[in-house]
């Protein structure tokens, strides 16, 4: 059976091709240039199918006004519901009750686990995050909610240092200057990409959540978020480069537009990626329906469990 990575990158949409505005339009982005066989990660280059990757635009909107919010956005990925119809307006970042109730319930982690399979999420926390959420100091964003409430236990400090997990930043750097952080190896994002791909490999399912790309879309300078991007590239490199010709998929995908817009230091209506990776046949059948972000979890479960229906 396929298996499938699931690479979130929180508030990147597709926007236009214009390097003044759009950092995805002004980074040098080898990685992602040759998956997309000279184009860049813009509006106007999806859709496209080609030898290796295929770029779908999905609509985070889904009909509700105002701008689409994480904790709705990703609990529709999660769960395949109109979560902001449900509960009246996209809401974020964080999950209100209405969000959390959906959540403890049911998930792609979930459901994954409820037919047998294995899933993990690759991201691994500092002690600080367990004590404040231990201490309601902080409460889980959606995919973090997501992934407990179905069982699954977070990855800690040692699995980062064991090579079973990576830090928010792909590469630890972050995680090391962080003042009473422990210890973890610092990875280049090329090694931490092939990371990716080898942990990646243990489970049906395997997510990470990358969010400082919605964080340098709010705060970064433009030049901050060029740097962002083409370390982000290079982790993207490592990841393909290890992957080879595995029979498995990779899906990069988002919540919400973002970074692709810096005159706004908000979140945009512009349509998110769906960037495939992985075997043609795979990309075919998941990417067939896939038009908004309710269309991603049956996808997933098409994709792991092929016999059944999701
Ligand atoms: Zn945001």
């Amino acid at each position: 059976m396929p298996r499938l990575f699931f690479l979130f990158l929180d508030g990147v949409g597709l926007g236009e091709e214009d390097p003044a505005r759009n950092p995805f339009a002004a980074a040098v982005m080898p990685s992602l240039l040759a998956l997309l066989e000279g184009r860049q990660l813009v509006l106007s280059a999806a859709p496209f199918e080609g030898r290796r990757a295929t770029l779908l635009a999905l609509d985070p909107c889904l009909g509700v006004e105002g701008a689409p919010q994480s904790a709705s956005g990703q609990a529709t990925i999660l769960t395949g519901r109109n979560v902001p119809a449900e509960i009246g307006g996209h809401y974020g970042p964080k999950p209100n009750p209405p969000i959390r109730e959906i959540l403890r319930h049911d998930s792609l982690f979930h459901r994954v686990l409820a037919r047998g399979g294995t899933a993990a999420l690759l991201n691994a926390y500092p002690p600080r995050y367990f004590q404040a959420i231990d201490s309601r100091h902080r409460i889980y964003s959606a995919i973090p909610l997501a992934a407990t409430a179905a069982g699954l236990s977070l990855m800690t400090a040692e699995d980062l240092q064991a090579g079973r997990a990576l830090s928010a930043d792909f590469t630890a750097e972050g995680w090391a200057a962080q003042p009473g952080f422990p210890p973890a190896p610092i990875l280049t994002p090329s090694a931490a990409g092939q990371s990716l791909a080898r942990l990646s490999a243990a489970y049906d399912l395997a997510w990470f959540d990358y969010w400082l790309s919605d964080y340098a879309g709010h705060r970064g300078t433009p030049e901050a978020a060029i740097d962002l991007l083409q370390a982000f590239d290079s982790v993207l490199g490592g990841l393909v480069e290890e992957w080879g010709d595995r029979e498995d998929l990779v899906l990069l995908t988002s919540d919400h537009g973002n970074l692709e817009d810096l005159t706004a230091r908000g979140h945009t209506r512009n349509p998110v990626p769906a960037l495939l990776i992985g075997p043609a046949r795979l990309r075919e059948t998941f990417a067939a329906g896939l038009r908004d972000l309710t269309h991603i979890a049956s996808a997933v479960m098409r994709l792991l469990f092929p016999s059944t229906s999701a």
